[in-house]
Parts: C-alpha cells; sequence; structure tokens
C-alpha cells in the first residue's frame, strides 16, 4: 500500500513589526511591512506547487487578522536609553533595520555588523545624532549615603607602606600621599645609613609622624610613591569630572568581549585643537586638560607632564575585578588613575612577595588601601604596582600614562 502526505505550513511573521516604525519614510516603511509577510530566506513570491492552492494574500491591513504571537525573547526587544538598568544590563539585542541578532558589546551604544546595516565606505562617518551614546549622570550612580562633602579619605596603608604630610589647598582639594616600600634590603641599606636605627617595614604614619621629606627623597631609587587627589566630594572640584562621566559615555565607543564585565577603549591623544563636530576627539582633549591641570596644579612637585596615553575601562555593577591591575611605571613617568561614577577601591598586592617568591618576610609586605570617589585620582610612581580593584557600582576608571615633557627631560 502507498500513501501520499501533503502537509500545508503557513507563514505568520514572529511579531518583528513591532520593531520598527515609519520614520518618516513611508514607502519604505510599507516594502518592510511586505517583507516581513514571508520567509527571510524568500524574498521572491513562489509561484503554488501543481496541485497545491495558491497562498493565501498577505495578513497586512486585515483588522480581523489573528495577531501572531512573539516569537523572540523580550528582554532583546527592549529599548537602550538611559531607562535602562545597570542591574539588568541587555545581553543582546534585535536590529530593527535587517532582524540580526547581536551581542550587546557596547556600553552605551548599538551597531549592527551585518553588511545590510554596516555603513558605505562613503558614509563611514555616521551623523552625530546616531553615534551618539546615551549618559546617565554621575549623580545616579553614586551611592547617596557617600556624596556629602568630607575632609578625610578612606585610606588605609601598613607594613612598610608611610603616610606623607597632608597638603592642602587653596580650593580644598587635599593631597595624601604615600610611599611604598621597594626592595626591602636595598631600603634598610639607606636607612641605617641615615642612622635611622629601623625597618622600613615598620608603620610610621600611625604614631602621627611622617618621616621627613629628605629621608624619602633619598629613598626615591628604591621606593614606590602613590598620591590620592582627594576632591572632599567638594561639587566645584567635582564639576569637570561629571562632564567627562557624560561625556565619556556619549562618545567613546567603549566595548567588551563576549561574556566580559569591563567595558575598554584606549583613547588617541592629539596636540592638535579637535575638528568641529568630533566629540571623541573633544572628549580626550578634556580628558588630557584635567588630568594634566591637575598635576600642575597639586604635583607640582613631579615636574611638566605630557598626557601620552589613555585608556577607560567602564563597569556596569559593584564587583571585584577579576585580574590584578598591573603598572609598570619609568624613570620620571607616573601614571593617572582617574575614578568617575561609583567609589573604586585600589588595594595593592605586595610586590615584594612577587620579586622574591622564597622571601619569608610576610611582615615586611608593603600594603596599601586607596578608595576613589568621584573626581578622584591616584598618582603612581617609581616601578611595578599591582592592585586588586573592587568597584562599588557603575564606574568609569581613567588611566592616563603621563611622561616628562622633552624641556624637563634635557634639563633633569
Ligand atoms: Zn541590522
Amino acid at each position: 500500500m502507498r500513501k501520499t502526505w501533503r502537509v500545508e505550513a503557513e507563514w505568520v511573521c514572529g511579531g518583528e513589526e513591532i520593531l520598527r516604525d515609519d520614520g518618516g519614510d513611508i514607502e519604505e516603511y510599507e516594502a518592510w511591512c511586505a517583507s516581513l509577510q514571508r520567509p527571510w530566506w524568500e524574498h521572491q513570491e513562489q509561484p503554488s506547487a501543481p496541485g497545491l492552492p495558491d497562498a493565501p494574500p498577505p495578513l497586512q491591513g486585515d483588522p480581523i487578522a489573528p495577531v501572531p504571537s512573539l516569537l523572540l525573547p523580550l528582554p532583546l526587544l527592549a529599548p537602550f536609553t538611559f531607562f535602562s538598568s545597570s542591574d539588568a544590563f541587555p545581553t543582546g539585542y534585535v536590529c530593527p533595520r535587517c532582524g540580526r541578532v547581536s551581542f550587546q558589546a557596547h556600553l552605551r551604544h548599538r551597531a549592527c555588523p551585518s553588511s545590510h546595516c554596516r555603513p558605505a565606505p562613503a558614509l563611514q562617518s555616521p551623523r552625530p545624532a546616531e553615534s551618539e551614546g546615551w549618559a546617565v549622570e554621575a549623580e545616579c550612580v553614586r551611592d547617596a549615603r557617600g556624596v556629602a562633602p568630607c575632609t578625610f579619605v578612606d585610606d588605609a596603608c601598613a607594613h612598610g607602606t608611610a603616610a606623607l604630610p597632608v597638603s592642602v589647598h587653596d580650593d580644598d582639594m587635599r593631597v595624601f600621599g604615600y610611599c611604598l616600600a621597594g626592595p626591602i634590603q636595598a631600603a634598610n641599606s639607606v636607612l641605617l645609613a641615615a642612622n635611622v636605627g629601623e625597618e622600613v617595614g615598620q608603620p610610621k604614619n600611625e604614631d602621627g609622624e611622617p618621616p621627613p621629606m629628605s629621608l624619602l627623597g633619598s629613598l626615591e631609587a628604591w621606593h614606590l610613591f602613590a598620591w590620592h587627589l582627594f576632591t572632599c566630594n567638594d561639587y566645584g572640584l567635582q564639576e569637570d569630572a561629571s562632564a567627562l562621566f557624560e561625556g565619556i559615555q556619549r562618545h567613546v565607543r567603549l566595548k567588551r568581549q563576549l561574556a566580559g564585565a569591563c567595558f575598554s577603549s584606549e583613547i588617541a591623544v592629539s596636540t592638535d585643537a579637535p575638528p568641529e563636530g568630533d566629540g571623541l576627539a573633544l572628549c580626550a582633549g578634556q580628558i588630557k586638560n584635567f588630568v594634566e591641570s591637575r598635576l600642575s596644579a597639586y604635583l607640582e612637585e613631579l615636574g611638566s607632564l605630557r598626557v601620552q596615553k589613555i585608556i577607560a575601562r567602564a563597569y556596569v555593577n559593584a564587583g571585584k575585578c577579576r585580574e590584578p591591575y598591573r603598572a609598570q611605571i619609568e624613570g620620571g613617568a607616573c601614571l593617572a588613575v582617574v575614578c568617575l561614577g561609583a567609589d573604586a577601591i585600589y588595594s595593592s598586592i605586595d610586590t615584594n612577595t612577587q620579586r622574591d617568591p622564597s622571601s619569608r618576610s610576610g611582615k615586611l609586605a608593603s600594603a596599601l588601601s586607596v578608595t576613589l570617589i568621584h573626581g578622584d585620582m591616584l598618582v603612581l610612581r617609581g616601578g611595578l604596582f599591582q592592585f586588586s580593584v573592587t568597584r562599588t557600582g557603575m564606574c568609569i576608571l581613567l588611566e592616563v600614562l603621563c611622561s616628562p615633557t622633552d624641556n624637563d627631560s634635557a634639563g633633569s
């Protein structure tokens, strides 16, 4: 016995019609609506197979047509605006133009990578409105309990880390300095020669008697230095940082790896004036001015420094960064870390142990914990630093490498 089965399938769109509005071009919109009535693999209407009835007319415009069920997961359809929650950051999205589902790789932008949506080579520069990301204000991501003006930092140092004298400036900026122990034996020999008679490993900040600056100067070759530029939550001192926080979100395409928590990008630095309407170049110039002006105003002793490289890293929620933060700073250069948004805590990892694994002098390990609030800057100088970074919410951390200017290099 021989049987013939005939199966009829009806194509219905899966809810894509809600992804796009007419956008002003009604003809294009109607053509797109008509394309939804056919399977995506069949662009042209095909004649019915022999023996089968003709295909039913499209359902478009039929007021009593059955509403197709939405096949796409709803989170993929959510708009990406400042209403998007950092706690439930989207993993992906559906492109309303071509229907491609993409990974949400950028912090504040969406750019469909399909060939249909990629701009033609002649149109590589999208209009500013299309290239600009959305932004939230710093106040929205900071803990409301930590925004009141304060005088003292929430830093801690021990095990060979000495606190330098605090300098208070006319605009209320406070600079807290720390000297982290370098190679212990070398430092001890200098201290003994200076008749200090105590080990570098002993904390010196507990008795409120910081070591003399001249002695620290003689130890500079063996030590690491860190300065915390503390804004005291002063609104005036945080104003530029708030503008940077929003500008970076709008103009810098911070990107993450698949399933990564860190959105990062290197921002090109130029000494030329930014071209008209180039938000990214304008943003780079603002970061450069921010860092250079603060270094010259509050850390004059470091000499004249120029920004060489800017790396921005952003995180959407609280947590501890998986990889420790490492920075090798040579010569007269320094690294400035700028915190924007929620607080970030940098805790030093013992660099001595890293250099000498056989060392048992655990009590001599250097330790420093610095809590950076919005607008604060951590300046590092002197060698290899390793920090674990803990963030308390959505924040952007700028790592800015600064080198001495040519004149200073020639003079020193
Ligand atoms: Zn697309």
